[in-house]
């Protein structure tokens, strides 16, 4: 019995494993066909200044509906495109197309930062800075208006190299914010040598501030680390009311999240943040 439950058991095992990259290749094959038909977008969902109260900014973040699969999630398509190396081809899309709407939201005077996220495998280019730097001459884009969001898993990859990078990157004056802070793997000694303007708190540290201490006392620590090395401080999926105001008396200087708004096609972001700017 033992003998024969092991064998089914492994069989459902294959099976399962089977599913698992036939789907994958699924996926990588519908993203090649979406990224050659322009079938990619990108939602805005506004950063808003717990001072100002104001919207200063906006997160980009990819948006996929294929016919067959439906609305795909970037947490679903993301970790694969990264695997096939489709990730280069994609962030540069979407690189192009949040700079190209960067300079189009900043004219007649209005000053809004758009906020782009990186992967590794994509920042790991030879001709990352290079093509960031010609993407926002073609564009007319003030650098000033571009925000990188970078994990900590890129930043700890070749310390020498990533500073190079980095330092070429605000040369140009482009800003770098360190993306889902805390969840990675904290070597906190290359925030004193890297030169990022803002780290942004986990949302899974945000979820429970309300009811969690030690939720609070992360938080706290983040803010005060944060401050003491002069970097501004965002916490992401914001939402409450009571979490924007525990943020606020704790001064965390911005927020984003659903309390503010979804991540919004760009015609809708412009109606609802941007048309009295
Ligand atoms: P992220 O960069 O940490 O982006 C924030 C995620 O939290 C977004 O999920 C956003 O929609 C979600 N979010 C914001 N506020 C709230 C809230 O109040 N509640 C909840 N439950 N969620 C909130 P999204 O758009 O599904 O993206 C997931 C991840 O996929 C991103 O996490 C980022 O790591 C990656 N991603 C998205 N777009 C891009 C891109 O253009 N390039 C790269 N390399 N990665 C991207
Ligand atoms: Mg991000
Ligand atoms: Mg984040
Ligand atoms: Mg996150």
């Amino acid at each position: 019995h033992v003998k024969e439950r092991g064998r089914s058991d492994f069989r459902f095992y294959q099976r399962q494993m089977n599913i698992g990259l036939l789907s994958r290749m699924k996926i990588d094959h519908a993203m090649r066909q979406a990224l050659e038909h322009q079938e990619f977008r990108l939602h805005y969902q506004p950063l808003v200044d717990l001072e100002t109260q104001q919207v200063y900014g906006a997160e980009a973040l990819l948006r996929w509906h294929d016919p067959e699969l439906g609305e795909v999630s970037p947490a679903k398509f993301i970790p694969i495109a990264e695997e096939t190396g489709l990730i280069i081809a994609l962030g540069q899309w979407v690189m192009h197309t949040a700079i190209a709407q960067a300079a189009a939201w900043n004219k007649d005077g209005r000053q809004l930062r758009i906020s782009v996220n990186v992967s590794a495998l994509q920042f790991q280019q030879a001709n990352f800075v290079d093509s960031l730097a010609n993407a926002l001459d073609d564009a007319h884009l003030d650098p000033g208006f571009i925000e990188l969001e970078l994990t900590e898993s890129i930043l700890i990859r070749d310390i020498e190299e990533t500073l190079k990078k980095l330092n070429a990157i605000a040369k140009l004056g482009v800003k770098m914010a360190v993306d889902d802070f805390g969840t990675g793997y904290s070597s906190l000694s290359y925030l004193k040598r890297f030169p990022i303007n803002k780290l942004k708190i986990d949302r899974s540290f945000v979820m429970n501030l309300t009811k969690d201490e030690s939720d609070v006392a992360i938080v706290t620590a983040i803010i005060s680390l944060a401050h003491a090395l002069k970097l501004k401080v965002i916490a992401e999926g914001v939402e409450t009311e009571e979490q924007k105001q525990l943020l606020s008396s704790l001064h965390c200087n911005e927020i984003q999240g659903y309390l503010i708004s979804r991540p919004l096609h760009p015609q809708d972001f412009e109606t609802q943040f941007l048309t009295n700017v």
